[in-house]
């Protein structure tokens, strides 16, 4: 869709886990060019809500819509293929291979059913082709530096940076980062939020999870509040700091 049109639409969304409601019919709408924030207390059921949207888990009830299309119930790689790409909340990796075979085998595993048979059978010119789609993917990033250090070697910063990368391998208009400054310093959140600024740019589409609330506040365009599974509120970060209910229900103010 155009810069400023809908493009992920989230309507009356449900997830219960037996009696358990982690998601209580939540709607909101990302436009497109934007980055959104989703925040909310721990259990909120904010990685849940990323679950659904990403085909990790079928929802109860509810629909969700990517750039025009009823994607409810999608597998996720259909959904990837789609545009939408994501990172989970505890990095994934192989530590004894470098930053760029993490990111390379990361782009294939996207593109593939994942079985070692079809891993064997990975030719020359394919192996080329995946590393050159991952160094690119890597230098958008801004990891074009650590290309051959072993992952595993990674302070957390470069970690989740890698990490970003490996989702941007797809292609994706959305991608949906969950918690991608958690454990971070100052100047690696700061090194972060450019990048995202960047591919926001770019006109890349963001949803993100986050507890830090100077990082949520001075990067998204907009943020979903959650808690108990339901939307407390939907606003402009302005909106959601000065507003009394989330003020008494999150901040603890
Ligand atoms: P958040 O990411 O906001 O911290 P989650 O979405 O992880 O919250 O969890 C929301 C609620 O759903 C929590 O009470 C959690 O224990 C529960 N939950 C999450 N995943 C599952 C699951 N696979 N099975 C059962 N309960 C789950
Ligand atoms: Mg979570």
């Amino acid at each position: 869709p155009a810069k400023g049109g809908p493009l992920l639409k989230v309507d009356r969304l449900r997830k219960q886990f037996g009696g358990l409601v982690a998601v209580n019919d939540v709607s909101f709408t990302l436009h497109a060019g934007d980055i959104m924030g989703l925040i909310g207390p721990n259990g909120a059921g904010k990685s849940t809500t990323f679950n659904l949207i990403s085909g990790v888990l079928p929802a109860t009830s509810g629909r969700i819509e990517l750039a025009g299309t009823p994607i409810t119930g999608w597998p996720s790689r259909r959904i990837a293929r789609l545009g939408l790409s994501r990172t989970f909340q505890h990095v994934k990796m192989i530590p004894d291979m470098t930053v760029l075979e993490n990111v390379a085998l990361g782009a294939y595993l996207r593109g593939r059913s994942g079985t070692l048979k079809a891993m064997l059978r990975l030719d020359r010119a394919e192996e080329r082709q995946l590393l050159a789609e991952a160094q690119r993917q890597l230098g958008r990033v801004g990891m074009q530096h650590h290309l051959h250090e072993l992952a595993g070697n990674l302070a957390m910063g470069p970690q989740r940076l890698m990490e970003i990368a490996r989702a941007l391998c797809s292609d994706p208009t959305l991608l949906l980062l969950d918690e991608p400054a958690a454990g971070l310093r100052l100047k690696e959140k700061q090194a972060l939020a450019d990048v995202l600024r960047q591919l926001r740019r770019e006109g890349l589409s963001i949803l993100l999870v986050e507890h830090d609330m100077d990082f949520v506040m001075g990067l998204t365009d907009r943020i979903v509040v959650m808690e108990f599974g339901t939307r407390l509120m939907e606003g402009t970060p302005q909106e959601v700091q000065d507003s009394p209910a989330v003020r008494a229900a999150y901040l603890g103010t």
